[in-house]
């Protein structure tokens, strides 16, 4: 069985681990670009799970199934290839304000609970023992989830790649897929690319951004709109806090994620486009995303800025994020694209999704 899949971002490059370890598949992955370039190459790595509001459904499964996945995931990905993922083990500590909710967080936490997950509500004392580069008026307390994570994007998806490679599967970067012919009304049984043309049995399109076109020529738009993020990194050359306990940290949607040797990354805006797809990168939104990290953790305002970037995220238009399955009309087309703000963390429950369906049939 050939199988293509369209777009080697951290969702790409899961599924074709995923499906590597399924006996009988030839798996072949297009990118127009080398590996983990466009919105992964962005990301921030933070894996919002536990800690995230989503209780029921799909959206909690998939979340449930990241967290879990990703604590074998990475030490399998590191034993294959030999290389080191910087993966965050010490947890997310989200900081609440004093205009947010308690009781929404108290609920979360029960449920939580109950879901066998643990979550625990620090007041300012306790926040201030454990975590004292945090320092700021309005923080009324935090929520501290020690099974959350973070993880580097793109190392895990260069590994992802490695890791597929050596389970046998041909990666073609600088390849453009051109479009998808379809020979039957249902069916697409080959794929056209800058490099010539294959025949597939399934088609994988995670694409991000590029499904929308691809997805247009066969009628079916799927339509995905650019949210661009900025991001910056930030020296301060030592550990901020306790130097055993470095958790990524949380405030009004700001994340500071220590990333090693006293470097933070800090981000990220969220910028919706204003004339079609085009956005301008927005400069005060970004020093007022700094601002934020500075005004929770003060120690960071002496810290040198040593790198800013952007990246724009795939996000579905006029329905939920992410788009997983068939697409609609054709039997052997599947989606895994638009996962906006949550691709990282949601890669893996979408692979094994999309291994479901191809095992299935
Ligand atoms: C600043 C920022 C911070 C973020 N932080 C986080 C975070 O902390 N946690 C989290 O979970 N998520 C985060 N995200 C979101 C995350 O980056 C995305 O959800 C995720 O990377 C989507 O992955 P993807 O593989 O679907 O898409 P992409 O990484 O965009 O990859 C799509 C690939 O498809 C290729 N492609 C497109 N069209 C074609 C074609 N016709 N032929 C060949 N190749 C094609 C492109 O070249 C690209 O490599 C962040 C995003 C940004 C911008």
């Amino acid at each position: 069985m050939n199988v293509a899949i369209i777009g080697c971002g951290v969702v790409g490059a899961a599924i074709a681990y995923e499906l590597s370890q399924v006996p009988g598949i030839k798996i072949t992955v297009f990118d127009r670009q080398p590996p983990a370039q466009a919105s992964t190459g962005a990301a921030l790595g933070v894996l919002v799970g536990i800690i995230s509001q989503k209780v029921k459904g799909k959206a909690w499964q998939m979340r449930q199934t990241s967290v879990q996945r990703y604590e074998t995931l990475i030490p399998e990905l590191e034993a294959i290839t030999g290389r080191t993922i910087p993966f965050n083990r010490q947890g997310i500590l989200s900081l609440c304000l004093e205009a947010e909710n308690s009781e929404l967080w108290e609920k979360l936490v029960a449920i939580r609970h109950s879901q066998g997950w643990e979550l625990e509500i620090w007041d300012t004392a306790k926040l201030q023992q454990i975590c004292p580069q945090v320092n700021h008026p309005q923080v009324t307390g935090a929520v501290y989830s020690p099974q959350d994570r973070q993880l580097d994007p793109t190392a895990l998806t260069l590994a992802l790649v490695e890791a597929a490679q050596h389970h046998g599967v041909t990666f073609q970067f600088g390849v453009t897929v051109l479009s998808l012919p379809t020979t039957a009304a249902t069916k697409c049984t080959s794929v056209e690319t800058t490099a010539g043309k294959i025949t597939a049995d399934w088609i994988i399109i995670s694409a991000g951004l590029g499904s929308t076109a691809l997805t247009a020529q066969l009628e079916q738009k799927i339509d995905i709109r650019p949210v661009l993020g900025q991001a910056l990194q930030l020296r301060l050359g030592h550990l901020q806090g306790n130097p055993d306990f470095q958790p990524a940290i949380t405030g009004n949607d700001v994340h500071i994620v220590p990333i090693g040797g006293g470097d933070y990354w800090i981000g990220a805006t969220v910028e919706f486009p204003s004339n079609g797809d085009e956005i301008l990168p927005n400069h005060e939104l970004l020093a007022s995303v700094k601002q934020q990290a500075i005004s929770f953790c003060p120690e960071l305002a002496s810290a040198e800025i040593i790198r800013t970037w952007s990246g724009l995220r795939p996000r579905p238009e006029g329905r939920p994020a992410p788009v997983i399955g068939e697409l609609p009309g054709f039997s052997n087309i599947l989606l895994a694209t638009g996962h906006y703000r949550n691709g990282v963390l949601l890669a893996p429950a979408t692979a094994m999704a999309i291994r479901e369906k191809i095992i299935s049939q």
